[in-house]
């Protein structure tokens, strides 16, 4: 399958914003070539291939149209080589009202750069706009580029648009789709984001035209995620019948209703405070109920402490407590971790990878060191942050930060993570089932799984060749799945920095064969048809005598935290009347 990529240009002019095209496509693992307009679709063009996928800025894509209609050897060229073109408005107005016009559309331009309103993905284009299908966006103030206003309106070429007009739509031109952006710039991948947090309503019309396009272009051989998962995950709770707002029978009456999964990110500390029919729910129930561990005590920023024997200390006396829990209850927990009040430094990465955990979630992205690692949109964008010691870091969010962002992260690919705490489920989780409904809606259904499992499905897959699929993993364990009834051979490679700690990689309890590969390791392995494996890289332990436990004077403030912690949310928080779900 050959889906080629070229990024037009007038003749040898590279600019700001191909550049940040070019980053968008290697990002996605499309192949692309550079070409100019002169030599696009000239007599002896042998450089561009048929369905050849053009992008390029409005400027150069009103010179190509105008060239095209003079030449009718080059009409007949766009005709049978040109599969389809995404066109980004850019700097020049003028050139994409003249495009516009070109492709016999008339009507009026508005700059929409503070536009505020609601923003509709049409539903109708479910087959380009996947996920995003139908979402609606309440846009304040948000630069939409150049806002087209038809004067012949017709909705049904309209895949992103406005009350008056549309900022991304679709015309057939001599039988080639052209997609229409109304874009001025084109979101730069390298760009540092000061939060670590991407937010799609920040960057709409210069993201999401183009990650739809490619996703539809290139969807046979660019980077695809093999699931759509999701999981929520309430902070904190104790095991008891209630907790707060949380009453466990109620949410599983909920979740077997709404059809969703929940994850309790379970302070080890409390492991000898479960109630045993609350343990009985969460053993008998295991595709809806799941625990994570969340920190070791909870106490402030315990994981933002830069000594890798302290840290290692706590986490190993919090792995201890989580099987001293599991002996006790029967529950299993998944092995991921979920830092306390989002606060971990670089050094806690590194020593979580050297333990039996395979990942980290969390909603912040940015470590608490004194001179923490940029996070840009390429980092947040790939299915987990790989910044951090090359320990996966998944990243969660807030139902406040809208629908529109959850879906995004699925369109890339990334497990859909809700955070709450109990205090979002006041009311019998009224606005909490409102909020998993629309998450059901969205027009690609959503698997729900235990958070473990979840993120053990987390990859991205490229098919290379009918028989060879290449594989990214990112937590250190990985499910993998061979959807075909045939074999197929999967070439499995993880980004790691440090390949000397790896102690071994297994499959089906046998130790595999890896090699060093760029800038990272890679192995291959053959699937049978439908037959799922579980991967696990294992990693050298760090030597016992690295870790120190806590002092008694630590133990007896980490007791009195708890205790007034829990008073807050089962009392204090009962009787007030707002809820946001944030964080503390
Ligand atoms: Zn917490």
């Amino acid at each position: 399958m050959i889906e080629e990529a070229a990024l037009s240009t007038n003749d040898g002019d590279t600019s700001l914003q191909d550049g940040s095209l070019a980053k968008i496509l290697d990002f996605f693992g499309v192949s692309w070539c550079r070409l100019a307009v002169s030599a696009l679709l000239a007599d002896n063009d042998t450089r561009s291939l048929p369905g050849v996928r053009l992008l390029c800025s409005s400027d150069v894509f009103s010179e190509l149209i105008a060239n095209v209609q003079q030449n009718p050897s080059r009409l007949q060229q766009w005709r049978q080589r040109v599969h389809s073109v995404f066109v980004y408005a850019g700097d020049d107005t003028g050139a994409f009202a003249r495009a516009v016009k070109l492709l016999g559309r008339n009507g009026t331009f508005n700059d929409g750069e503070s536009y505020t309103g609601r923003i509709l993905i049409a539903k109708d284009f479910s087959e380009f706009c996947g996920v995003m299908a139908g979402v609606s966006i309440d846009g304040d103030a948000v630069n939409i580029g150049s806002n087209f206003v038809p004067t012949d309106r017709n909705s049904s070429n309209e895949i992103m648009s406005t009350k008056d007009g549309t900022v991304f739509w679709k015309i057939e031109y001599e039988n080639v789709p052209v997609f229409m952006c109304g874009a001025k710039s084109i979101v730069d991948m390298d760009c540092e984001l000061a939060d670590g947090i991407f937010d799609v309503r920040n960057h709409l019309v210069q993201a999401v035209p183009i990650v739809l396009y490619i996703r539809w272009a290139f969807a046979n051989t660019s980077w695809v995620a093999p699931e759509h998962n999701a999981c929520l995950i309430i902070d904190d709770p104790l095991l008891k019948p209630t907790y707060g707002f949380v009453e466990f029978r109620e949410l599983l009456f909920l979740m077997r209703r709404y059809k969703f999964s929940t994850n309790i990110a379970f302070i080890p500390w409390n492991w000898r405070r479960s109630a045993p029919q609350v343990a009985q729910l969460f053993r008998e129930n295991p595709d809806y109920f799941s625990v994570s561990v969340h920190g070791c005590a909870h106490t402030r920023g315990e994981f933002g402490d830069d000594s890798s024997e302290r840290l290692y200390g706590k986490t190993k006396q919090a792995l201890k407590q989580m099987e001293w829990h599991e002996s006790a209850t029967g529950i299993s927990h998944d092995h991921v971790m979920v830092f306390p009040q989002g606060v971990f430094s670089e050094m806690a990465m590194t020593v979580l990878k050297r333990t039996r955990l395979i990942a980290a979630v969390n909603n912040d992205t940015i470590s608490s060191d004194s001179i923490p690692p940029s996070i840009t949109i390429a980092d947040v964008w790939d299915i987990a942050i790989m910044s951090y010691y090359n320990f996966p870091l998944f990243t969660r969010r807030y139902p406040w930060q809208g629908i529109e962002n959850f879906a995004f992260d699925s369109l890339l690919g990334k497990p859909v993570l809700i955070v709450i705490h109990h205090d979002f489920c006041r009311g019998h989780c009224a606005q909490l089932v409102d909020f998993v409904e629309k998450l059901n809606g969205l027009a690609r259904p959503l698997s729900w799984r235990s958070l473990g499992e979840a993120v053990r499905r987390s990859c991205r897959q490229q098919v290379l060749s009918a028989d060879l699929v290449q594989v990214e993993m990112y937590a250190s364990e990985l499910r993998l799945e061979n959807r075909l009834e045939r074999p197929r051979q999967f070439l499995v490679k993880k980004r790691e920095c440090d390949p000397e700690s790896i102690k071994e990689v297994r499959v089906r309890n046998q130790q595999l064969l890896w090699e060093r590969a760029g800038a990272g390791i890679q192995f291959a392995l053959e699937i049978g048809g439908r037959e799922s494996v579980v991967i696990q890289i294992r990693y050298h332990r760090l030597s016992d005598e690295e870790a120190i436990t806590e002092s008694l004077t630590c133990r007896a403030r980490t007791m009195i935290r708890r205790y007034l912690c829990e008073l807050r949310d089962n009392y204090l928080h009962k009787l007030s009347p707002s809820s946001d779900g944030k964080s503390r």
